[in-house]
């Protein structure tokens, strides 16, 4: 019997939040963590921070050391080894190209790197080498051998990246440690790819706010989340301007052109590999094929901006506007 009132003390020790941040993988890792002491959180944080770190050195395409870099190098040249990660993200990305008609396509590599040396030079890509970044693009042109854990791209100029959706990848990998540690509220930001868990002891949520993608200032609208992934694409970090002409950093596969006037983008979804790829995906289909291609989907929600001569327009399916918090803010 006196064993009793020792547990429930115990039970509702109160939590306490920390909040950390770190530069990796090119961009900020924010978390705020509710955790029994400070101690576990920065102990589990630390945890996260290797394995980030690790997964860079897999998938980065600045290092030149990196497994993608290799990988890339030999293309057109046979299989190649690589470890797990590469294949099940290579998959994922396949699985994804898959389900968005194309729309997602690692393979956008060649293209990236022409409309990259187009901004430096600020003259848009000569017809000559459009028509050869299309003929190395197409998911197509990637084979996996899981069993060897090989892969292969079957041509030379075909170049991978992974940058629409290895840090949703990296998230889901960052959450799964912080629960591994016992660590269930908590929200932790990706450079654009949230993770909300188990919300603050006491709330019914995480509220997300997705920025208006004019104005840093201001916020377009408020979602309110627990246990799930939230990932924006935009326009207005990373962007190509050639001739002053704004190109977003995402291809459109089908012609190798950076997409316009799709501000941003932002999808609602279990993971955070898949809110990633399809926040990517959905800008380069734009409202046209992204309103019925989201009809098709359960759970997943989505906001779609797009600008037409200055003026921006804003589509939301019935997910994500049901979980919008009902306060609004400007
Ligand atoms: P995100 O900010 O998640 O939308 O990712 C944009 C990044 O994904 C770009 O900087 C490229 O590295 C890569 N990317 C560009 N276009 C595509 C595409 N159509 N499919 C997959 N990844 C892409
Ligand atoms: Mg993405």
């Amino acid at each position: 019997m006196k064993l009793i009132p020792v547990v429930l003390i115990f039970l509702t020790l109160p939590e306490v939040l920390v909040e950390r941040a770190f530069f990796v993988m090119g961009t900020i890792i924010e978390f705020k963590l509710y955790c029994e002491n400070k101690e576990s959180c920065d102990k589990a944080i630390l945890d996260v921070y290797s394995e980030v770190k690790r997964l860079d050195g897999i998938f980065s395409n600045y290092k030149n050391d990196s497994v993608l870099s290799r990988v890339n190098s030999y293309a057109g040249k046979g299989r190649i080894s690589v470890p797990d990660e590469f294949i099940e993200l290579t998959r994922l990305a396949i699985f994804f190209s898959g389900l968005t008609g194309g729309a997602f396509d690692i393979t956008v590599g060649r293209a990236m790197e022409i409309w990259s040396a187009s901004r430096e030079t600020n003259s848009m890509p000569n017809t000559k080498d459009m028509v050869r970044a299309k003929d190395c693009m197409g998911f197509g042109k990637i084979k996996i051998y899981p069993e060897e854990k090989q892969i292969e791209l079957n041509s030379s100029c075909v170049s991978l990246d992974f940058g629409g959706i290895g840090k949703g990848y990296a998230l889901d990998r960052a959450v799964g440690i912080l629960r591994k540690h016992g660590i269930k509220r908590g929200i932790v930001n990706f450079g654009g790819n949230i993770y909300a868990m188990k919300p603050p002891p006491g709330e019914d949520g995480w509220n997300v706010g997705i920025r208006h993608p004019r104005d840093e200032t201001q916020v377009l609208t408020l979602l309110r989340v627990e246990d799930t992934a939230v990932s924006t694409s935009g326009d207005y970090e990373r962007y190509f301007e050639v001739n002053g002409r704004r190109f977003s950093h995402i291809i459109n596969p089908r012609d190798g052109f950076p997409v316009e006037a799709v501000p941003s983008v932002t999808v609602i979804a279990k993971d955070g590999t898949g809110a990633d790829a399809l926040s990517t995906a959905l800008t380069v289909m734009r409202n046209d094929r992204a309103i019925q291609f989201l009809d098709q989907l359960k759970d997943v929600g989505a906001m779609i901006v797009t600008e037409e001569n200055g003026r921006l327009s804003i589509y939301k399916n019935p997910f994500f506007s049901g979980l919008e918090a009902t306060e609004t803010v400007n």
